[in-house]
């Protein structure tokens, strides 16, 4: 038997005046993915209400979550509040089959995430020549081209870091 998610609607189940959701959902019910590079601190909270509409069933509302993240430049992680404020989506009942919103908050999460994630706009990453992370401290080794061998330090730096943490990779 499937398990009752508040995510799913009985169209129903609907009383004239709507109804609100509200509650938590992990990101493994909304499917998305996580890893080293980026993870869930908490639940996503969502608040939506439900309203019944000419033709259909109106959903809005929001949903956010806080997500840890390593920085793309400087590998250090920070946290990322991701918001999705403006939830929005029309649905046409067919027949009295259930409604699933999973697939659609899934959706509005992840066009949330930025494309490029960075601990802070100007960040200014890790030394192509040394790997010291720049926002700490100047390394003092000579310009040279930077981009060059920006992926050799982080590969580097990557390399220890799973050794560090243990992991099988
Ligand atoms: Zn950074
Ligand atoms: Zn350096």
């Amino acid at each position: 038997m499937k398990s009752k998610s508040l995510l799913v609607l009985q169209p129903d189940g609907i009383p004239p005046e709507g109804l609100t959701l509200a509650g938590q959902v992990t990101l493994a019910e909304l499917d998305i993915p996580e890893d080293d590079r980026r993870f869930a601190a908490t639940a996503a909270e969502f608040q939506l209400s439900v309203s019944l509409v000419r033709g259909g069933i109106l959903v809005q509302g929001m949903i956010q979550d806080t997500f840890r993240c390593r920085c793309d430049r400087c590998l250090t992680f920070f946290d990322q509040p991701l918001a999705v404020p403006a939830v929005c989506h029309f649905y046409k009942p067919v027949g009295h089959e259930e409604i699933d919103l999973t697939a659609d908050l899934r959706e509005d999460m992840l066009l949330a995430f930025p494309q490029r994630q960075l601990c802070r706009e100007d960040c200014r990453g890790l030394c192509a020549r040394c790997g010291q992370n720049l926002n700490v401290r100047e390394c003092g080794c000579e310009g040279g081209d930077a981009a060059a061998d920006a992926w050799g330090a982080l590969d580097r730096l990557g390399f220890e870091a799973d050794e560090a943490s243990g992991r099988e990779s």
